[in-house]
């Protein structure tokens, strides 16, 4: 079944009874070349390019819930590629690259919006920052403007520019960027995946590995023993408990983070906002509710619930930027399983089990890198290779001392 506009017109003349399921309900087989634990959406973008770009079969996306129960239906939607680091800008301009391609390539409107970023700056220091950061976004090929302060004004006249602490001298603006409709993004890559013979196999959890002579053979589930020639790793939040089965200790601490939304207002906010004296951002919905969120809570912790003290750090920084948010109603918050890496950088590696492969310690920042994680680590499960984008996201660089610390803040995931 193609999506179209005439698809839909002919629907609406038919009483709509022509429309199906997006993906099949299969039950498990006993064998599988690929196994990939966890159907967020890094399990099924790399389920897809695996089948789609990499010409692979007799692959299942083992799920323990149901899809887009996990991160990837919790964030905040926004998607950009405004990095400095040389490790890190490449690979998520890549994605930011595939996420312009995205609805094209897998017929399903997962309402990508390149409404714009604007990152703001208070302090001189912090313009000077913002400049380096914008001209190794243009030498990677991604687009970066440095606005003044009348810049801002003209984007968003509401901020609180003459703030005596926090005053906003200027930001950097990545317009490329924007947001994505997070659940709609996991049901096209599943529906796609499915269209090119993936199984999806949702209430499915690994409770285990099987490992003989030091290579994988396949998964203990809840469903039953899954035998399997690889099995690739995307468990997000889970990281740490799911690859303790297989005998390995992460550098990856889990942590709550929690969003917020307001009931719907008329539209304000041109694209995503971010506050450069704290850490507090927003966006508004297509509904109109403003999204925003702030901090992780700063416990380790594996309930999807956050606490008070986040609450009120968070609504401090949006009064601070924005006071007419207090003006408006909270209707709803909720909160996701973070996979904390010590230094706020991801992992897309092979482990030292043969045929077990890894990806995860996406920290808060694993939406937008969900296309070219995918895609990297499709490539690294077909062909034994890391792609050029990704290849410093090793397991071992923390041993090397090779980190990757995007915001030069130490091995303190609390504070990436
Ligand atoms: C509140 C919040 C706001 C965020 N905002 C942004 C943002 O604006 N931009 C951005 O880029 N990123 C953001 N993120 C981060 C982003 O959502 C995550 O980094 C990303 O979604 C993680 O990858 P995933 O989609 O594969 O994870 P998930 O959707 O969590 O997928 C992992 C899956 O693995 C499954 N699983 C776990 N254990 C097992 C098991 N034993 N067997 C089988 N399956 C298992 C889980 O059920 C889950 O479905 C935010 C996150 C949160 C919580």
């Amino acid at each position: 079944m193609r999506f179209s506009g005439f698809k839909v017109v002919k629907e609406a003349l038919t009483g709509h009874r022509g429309w199906k399921p997006l993906w099949r309900d299969p039950e498990p087989q006993g064998h599988y070349d690929i196994v990939i634990v966890g159907g967020g959406g890094h399990g099924l973008a790399t389920a897809y390019h695996l089948a789609a770009t990499f010409g692979q079969a007799r692959i299942a996306v083992l799920e323990k819930g149901w899809l887009g129960g996990g991160n990837i239906g919790r964030n905040t939607t926004i998607i950009r590629s405004n990095y400095m680091l040389p490790d890190n800008e490449p690979f998520y301009e890549f994605s930011m690259k595939l996420w312009e391609s995205m609805e094209q390539d897998l017929n399903f409107n997962a309402m990508v919006s390149q409404r714009g970023i604007l990152n703001l700056c208070h302090t001189d220091a912090q313009r000077d920052a913002f400049r380096r950061r914008g001209n190794a976004m243009l030498l990677a090929g991604a687009d970066a403007e440095l606005l003044d302060q009348d810049g801002v004004r003209a984007m968003a006249p509401f901020l609180n520019f003459d703030n005596a602490r926090f005053p906003i001298k200027g930001g950097l603006l990545q317009r490329r960027a924007g947001t994505a409709r997070h659940d709609g993004v996991a049901w096209g890559y599943a529906r796609a995946a499915d269209q090119r013979g993936v199984d999806i196999i949702q209430n499915c959890e690994v409770t285990g590995f099987r490992i003989e002579n030091g290579a994988v053979k396949g998964v203990e589930t809840s469903r039953g023993f899954i035998g399997a020639g690889k099995v690739g790793v995307a468990v997000a939040g889970s990281s740490g408990r799911v690859m303790q089965m297989a005998g390995m200790r992460l550098p990856i601490e889990s942590h709550v983070l929690q969003a917020f939304v307001s009931e719907g207002l008329k539209p304000v906010i041109p694209g995503v906002i971010t506050f450069g004296a704290g850490h507090f951002y927003v966006s508004q919905s297509d509904k109109g509710g403003l999204v925003f969120g702030g901090d992780i809570d700063g416990y380790n912790s594996y309930a999807q619930r956050g606490n008070l003290p986040v609450v009120e750090d968070v609504a401090e920084g949006g009064m601070a930027l924005m006071p007419m948010l207090g003006r408006a109603r909270l209707l709803r918050m909720w909160g996701g399983v973070m996979d904390m890496s010590m230094d706020g950088s991801p992992i897309i590696d092979r482990t030292d089990i043969d045929g077990l492969f890894f990806n995860g310690g996406w920290c808060y920042g694993g939406f937008k890198a969900t296309p070219a994680s995918g895609y990297c680590f499709a490539h690294l499960l077909a062909t034994g290779r890391p792609h050029e984008t990704a290849a410093a996201y090793r397991l071992d660089r923390f041993a090397r001392g090779h980190v990757i610390d995007e915001k030069g803040v130490g091995a303190q995931p609390n504070l990436h």
